[in-house]
């Protein structure tokens, strides 16, 4: 039988599998493609992954059941896993310069869980950033976990910097004595100092968590200051800045490193991913070139340009920009909330998304905030000066909310322009090239 005109688009033979299998799951993944082309995506936690990271993730070790760790498996077989396993905890060691790398946690929170478990007991005190400033549900929330097993204290920002307030850490640290302290965020637009926070949790006992999931590449390309030797566990997904699989790791020095695996296996998960496990290793290899240190270095440029470049037009950013990926507009002051922004900057293609900003006076699912990055443009070779034309049109959609017509002119120009930046990953890119 003939290929009708969308196989013969497909690029490779699992494409095409797929395809013959379910074509609606396959022009779903098509769609998102074309979706992931046009659009620029703006979510900071979001980037694309390369074809190798690709290829990995969706390989035949995601067959394999591995329960345990290398040379010491539940299961029969591991021959090839093995050596997989260990290439990923040698690389991750390498890269962020720990003794001990578990890279089975299946995603950023149950990592933390799994930090947790390591270090603490139900009812012990643990301290996080609030999520309302920018902190994670991880982090001692109160729907979360983190806030049901242990008694959770939660520290803010800065009322009138919105930055860490040191004193204030501390004066919390001395008075609720907690046995954890995580440092980290998702949504905090500055450096985290983190030898400050371990002094901190020096003098009270506890053990310092960085939860890096949002800089880790940065870290990694040495854009960020690291958390290592300071944090006595580091947590991070490998999805986000890191450009790999939807996964996670925990990183620590040998005296934890048994309390760290058994919290991961078999205290709360079953069989790796090691398909996924296969892909850090992919990305782990990627974050250790020169080309990769130039992407994060140039993720921040981007970030201070379009933080620039936004508050020139009058917007007024948290902390008063950037010195990371990622950056929050303000509109407290404005008629609309974040969550209006954020939609309408959806609807012309420039994908973003709503979140509170400290001390917001508007509820959490409609806030005032609306949160940007820039390792997913990045990752599509865009530059500084790109910025200054992004920066333009989500000035014209807010400025333009209500005007569908404009919106949608907006749109197409997007579109246009996205044709000349390809997508790592993805073949279709407008007709041209990938990039990797
Ligand atoms: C994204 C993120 C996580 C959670 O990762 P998931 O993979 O979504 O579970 C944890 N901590 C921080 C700081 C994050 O940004």
């Amino acid at each position: 039988m003939a290929d009708s005109p969308s196989k013969a688009a497909c690029p490779c033979p699992h494409t095409r599998a797929l395809r013959d299998v379910d074509s609606e799951i396959a022009d779903l993944i098509a769609a998102e493609e074309r979706y992931e082309c046009d659009t620029i995506r703006l979510i900071p936690s979001e980037n694309y992954v390369s074809m190798a990271v690709l290829a990995a993730t969706g390989s035949i070790f995601a067959n394999k059941y591995s329960e345990g760790y290398a040379s010491k498996r539940y299961y029969e077989g591991q021959v090839y896993v093995d050596q997989v396993e260990k290439l990923a905890i040698a690389r991750a060691c390498a890269l962020f310069g720990v003794e001990h790398a578990n890279v089975q946690p299946y995603s950023g929170s149950p990592a933390n869980m799994a930090a947790c478990f390591a270090v603490l007991r139900p009812g012990d005190t643990v301290m996080g950033l609030g999520l309302p400033f920018g902190g994670h549900l991880t982090h001692g929330w109160n729907v979360n976990f983190s806030g049901m097993l242990y008694r959770a204290v939660q520290y803010e920002l800065d009322p009138e910097t919105h930055r860490i307030d040191l004193d204030r850490v501390r004066d919390a640290a001395r008075r609720e004595r907690p046995k954890a302290i995580f440092c980290g965020g998702t949504a905090y637009p500055r450096l985290w100092d983190f030898a400050a926070f371990r002094a901190i949790a020096d003098e009270v006992g506890a053990v310092l968590i960085a939860d890096i999931a949002h800089v880790a590449g940065l870290v990694a390309a040495g854009a960020h200051p690291s958390p290592v030797p300071h944090a006595q566990i580091v947590t991070t997904t490998t999805h986000k800045t890191l450009r790999g699989p939807r996964g996670a790791m925990i990183l620590c020095g040998a005296d934890l490193a048994k309390a760290v695996d058994r919290a991961v296996f078999p205290t709360l998960q079953g069989g790796p991913h090691n398909h996924t496990t296969a892909a850090i290793a992919v990305a782990l290899k990627e974050a250790a070139t020169p080309e990769f240190r130039a992407y994060g270095r140039q993720i921040v440029a981007n970030a201070k340009a379009l933080a620039a470049a936004l508050a020139a037009r009058g917007y007024r950013l948290v902390s008063g920009g950037t010195d990371n990926h990622l950056l929050l507009i303000d509109l407290s002051d404005r008629p609309y909330t974040g969550k209006d922004g954020a939609q309408a900057l959806s609807r012309a293609g420039l994908i973003g998304n709503y979140n509170t900003v400290p001390f917001d006076k508007r509820k959490p699912f409609n806030p005032s905030g609306i949160r940007l990055g820039t390792p997913a443009v990045t990752s599509r070779g865009m530059q500084t000066e790109h910025m200054e034309q992004i920066a333009a049109w989500i000035d014209t959609v807010l400025a333009n909310i209500e005007d569908a017509g404009r919106i949608a002119a907006v749109k197409e120009e997007v579109r246009e322009f996205c044709g000349g930046f390809p997508t790592p990953g993805i073949l279709i890119g407008n007709g041209r090239k990938p990039r990797s």
